[in-house]
């Protein structure tokens, strides 16, 4: 197995990759959330190449990529809330699911056959030039095998990858937010939360008032695939809210304040800032889930800011494997 080539994302690593997205290929990108693997969403072809590169189930639809709020619209009708949150929270860890237009160019098979399309505009410059020199919009699932952690290096990318699939890796550094977006669905009259992520309720609720959260009605269908639960998950099995460790496994601790006794630890955050908790979470996930050992303690994180989508993404890592 051969990596893909991994290139520093400047401006002629950026025209080689819209050169390979033209040409139908796969090629991952960095964004402030975590790493894209990025195909053009207008091609079915490539956005199927999307799905069996993840090994995903095909009913989990795809965030669209678009450099700028223009181009996006053209992709799907934005409402007043919309309006609102894309003036004062783009660009940013915020995905918008909103009705298609009717002459929508995008895949269906991206959006895995809904009347909806999820749409974002990452922060990144680098990222925002690479869709503008495409002239497309790409869909940028993140850069890992469908259930596994996210990437949040150029490293974890290759890690996962070679070149028969993935033809290039644009490496832009660490990802700062490290978490993927937060998913809203403004398709209906009552904006929901369907996945917890980068941007906190708390800023979108500040613009657009009450957003339904996700198991607040639980005779609704599932209307995120992504929220299924076991969609995070590395090898080893997770305890979480641990106050020990046992000799067999390894801590990913919280705070200042640790158990003793643990061979082998990384700590999330030793300041106890959920930002830098964020970042460090699938890295060191990752680097725990190791072979030679029998699961992974996790000290509790509190549910507060981006601790919740810390904390969401913890319970779907330790949920029972289906
Ligand atoms: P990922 O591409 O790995 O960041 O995951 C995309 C997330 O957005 C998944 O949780 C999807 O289920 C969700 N999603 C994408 N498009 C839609 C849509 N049209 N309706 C509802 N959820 C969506
Ligand atoms: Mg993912």
């Amino acid at each position: 197995m051969t990596s893909p080539p991994i290139v520093r994302a400047d401006g002629p690593a950026l025209a080689r990759a819209a050169a390979l997205l033209r040409a139908g290929r796969l090629v991952a990108f960095p964004t402030e959330t975590v790493y894209g693997l990025g195909a053009d969403a207008t091609s079915d072809t490539a956005v199927a190449a999307v799905y069996a590169a993840k090994g995903r189930p095909t009913f989990n639809p795809l965030i669209v990529h678009g450099a700028d709020a223009e181009s996006l619209r053209r992709l799907v009708r934005f409402d007043d809330r919309a309006d609102l949150l894309v003036a004062r929270l783009w660009p940013g860890p915020l995905t918008l699911v909103l009705p298609r237009q009717p002459n929508c160019p995008v895949s269906l098979l991206a959006g895995a056959g809904l009347d909806t399309l999820a749409v974002r505009m990452p922060a990144r410059e680098d990222t925002r030039d690479l869709i503008r020199l495409f002239d497309r919009p790409i869909v940028g699932p993140s850069a890992n095998p469908s259930g596994r952690v996210s990437p949040t290096t150029a490293a974890h990318v290759a890690d996962d990858f070679d070149d028969t699939v993935l033809a290039l890796i644009l490496d832009g550094g660490p990802c700062p937010v490290g978490l993927e977006s937060t998913v809203l669905d403004l398709s209906r009259p009552q904006a929901a939360l369907l996945r917890p992520g980068g941007m906190t309720l708390a800023e979108i609720e500040a613009m657009i008032g009450p957003v339904a959260l996700p198991d607040s009605d639980p005779e609704q269908p599932m209307r995120s695939p992504g929220m299924l639960a076991s969609h995070y998950a590395p090898s080893l099995p997770l305890r979480l809210d641990a106050i020990d460790v046992r000799a067999d496994e390894a801590l990913l601790a919280f705070g200042a304040r640790v158990p003793p006794g643990a061979a082998t630890m990384l700590n999330l955050s030793t300041s106890g800032d959920p930002m830098e908790a964020a970042t460090n979470l699938f890295a060191m996930l990752r680097a725990l889930d190791r072979p030679d050992l029998a699961g992974i303690a996790v000290m509790s994180v509190p549910d507060e800011g981006l601790g919740q989508a810390i904390n969401d993404r913890l319970r779907r890592a330790a949920a029972p494997r289906g």
